[in-house]
């Protein structure tokens, strides 16, 4: 029987705590607050938006969408950048990608503060994954750390386990090796050079796919003696516009332990980890004041 590794009951777990850890934070006189800086009007970016949202009010913290013209100058965008950045009544602060116009060409993951990095993209939160300076209040990328998350929510111990990461981007693939290696596991990551993926995936324990292609895994990239976990991280949309993950779901979880579903999986976890990124950014920023 395939274990299906759904982030719901993980979130009915942690929602009550996060409302909690927000009221002890109000009552201190802190109202956690994240802005999103958006340029333009991308559908698919708005829709992201409005979960981040929703789980924001939903733990009792504070949103603003702080959306700019698609005509935006750099120097404009540096300036609504500054302006979060020194406002002290905002705790965390993202921005949503895709941008467009003269915002695209800057270096975009250093403009957010550190102390306010609740993506986890700033090059001092990075350098800092990289030298292992991993702790409760460290400001992690939230994808990662999600799957982090959903892995020790369902006892799946990666300690001494073969894990293979498929991607290398600086948002997933990177930082997933990063916290498996961490925590113990002995990690490949593998990437559109790999010669042949199953060679790999067919001998991990885990498996984590960070790729985007519909039906890049299927049954054949897996041992079922192995009883392999997959994480699968891909949302790709078919041409019906339905929400599909890398694996050939049907064909892939006859023949392993446990998988996350697309939709369900790793999509909610990111968020979840978002908003604990928001009280972990506000419980720092009143801890250094
Ligand atoms: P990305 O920046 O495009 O990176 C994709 C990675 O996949 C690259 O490292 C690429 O290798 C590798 N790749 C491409 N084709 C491959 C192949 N045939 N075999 C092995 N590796 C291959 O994408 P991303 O931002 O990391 O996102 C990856 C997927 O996760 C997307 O579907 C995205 O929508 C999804 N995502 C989901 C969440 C969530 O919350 N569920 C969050 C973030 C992203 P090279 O480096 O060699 O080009």
């Amino acid at each position: 029987m395939t274990l299906l590794l759904k982030a719901q009951p993980l979130v009915d777990v942690r929602i009550p705590e996060m409302q909690q850890l927000c009221s002890r934070l109000k009552a201190q006189g802190i109202t956690p607050k994240l802005v999103v800086v958006l340029v333009g009007d991308n559908p698919a970016s708005l829709s992201y938006i409005t979960n981040k949202r929703k789980l924001c009010e939903k733990v009792g913290a504070s949103f603003e969408l702080r959306q700019l013209p698609p005509s935006t100058t750099a120097t404009d965008f540096l300036e609504a950048m500054n302006g979060i950045n020194t406002d002290p009544s905002v705790h965390g602060c993202i921005i949503q990608l895709p941008v467009y116009g003269e915002s695209a060409g800057l270096k975009l993951e250093a403009l957010v503060d550190a102390h306010k990095d609740v993506d986890g993209f700033h090059p001092t939160n990075t350098a800092n994954l990289y030298l292992g300076r991993v702790h409760v209040k460290s400001l992690l990328p939230c994808t990662p750390k999600g799957v982090m998350s959903l892995l020790k929510h369902y006892k799946i111990d990666v300690k001494g386990k073969t894990a293979v990461v498929i991607g290398r981007s600086q948002i997933v693939g990177k930082p997933m090796s990063l916290l498996l290696n961490l925590a113990g596991a002995t990690v490949t990551m593998c990437h559109s050079g790999t010669g042949d993926l199953s060679e790999h995936t067919r001998r991990a324990d885990i498996v984590i796919s960070a790729v985007g292609k519909i039906n890049l895994l299927t049954a054949q990239h897996f041992d079922p003696a192995r009883k392999t976990v997959v994480i699968d991280v891909g949302m790709n949309k078919n041409a019906g516009g339905k929400l599909l993950g890398d694996c050939d779901f049907n064909s892939v979880q006859s023949v392993v332990a446990a998988i996350t579903p697309v939709p369900g999986g790793v999509g909610p976890m990111t968020v979840l980890s978002l908003i604990e990124n928001l009280l972990t950014a506000a419980q720092n920023q009143k801890e250094n004041v």
